[in-house]
């Protein structure tokens, strides 16, 4: 049982979809617009995705940039994958995270990524 799966299948939430790819809003957005964009086939992590899913995904995140710069003006996007659960993973069919960012949205976003470990987030 799969949540992400679930989704799929029965087209809830989908905001966009392409042969091997789909787009959702995530359920607890870090900031308004952050999608997720996740492979119709169930596979836990990155590194399990064939070539063309990754080519599917990538213009679902092209796809998607575009319709969010329209709807909510972002200042950047943040994107990340969390692969494993020592990296934070905790739905295991991969998602690509999609984080428009906003001037301001934190006091200070230098490092971005790197925050994936809090103090070790400015350098
Ligand atoms: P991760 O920690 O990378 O595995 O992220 C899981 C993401 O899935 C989180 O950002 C959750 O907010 C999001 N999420 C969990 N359940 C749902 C759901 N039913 N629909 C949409 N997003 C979800
Ligand atoms: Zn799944």
């Amino acid at each position: 049982m799969c949540i992400f799966c679930d989704i799929i299948k029965e087209k809830r939430h989908h905001i966009h979809e392409n042969r091997l790819a789909c787009s959702f809003f995530d359920s607890y957005p870090v900031n308004p617009g952050h999608v997720l964009i996740v492979p119709k086939r169930h596979v836990k992590d990155y590194f399990e995705l064939t070539k063309e899913e990754k080519n599917e995904i990538d213009n679902e995140i092209i796809f998607l940039k575009s319709k969010l710069d329209d709807e909510f003006h972002p200042d950047g996007y943040n994107i990340g994958i969390n692969n494993g659960e020592a990296a934070g993973q905790t739905v295991f069919h991969l998602h690509v995270h999609l984080i428009p960012r906003y001037k301001h949205d934190v006091e200070n976003p230098k490092g971005g990524v790197r925050g994936v470990i809090p103090d070790k987030q400015r350098y």
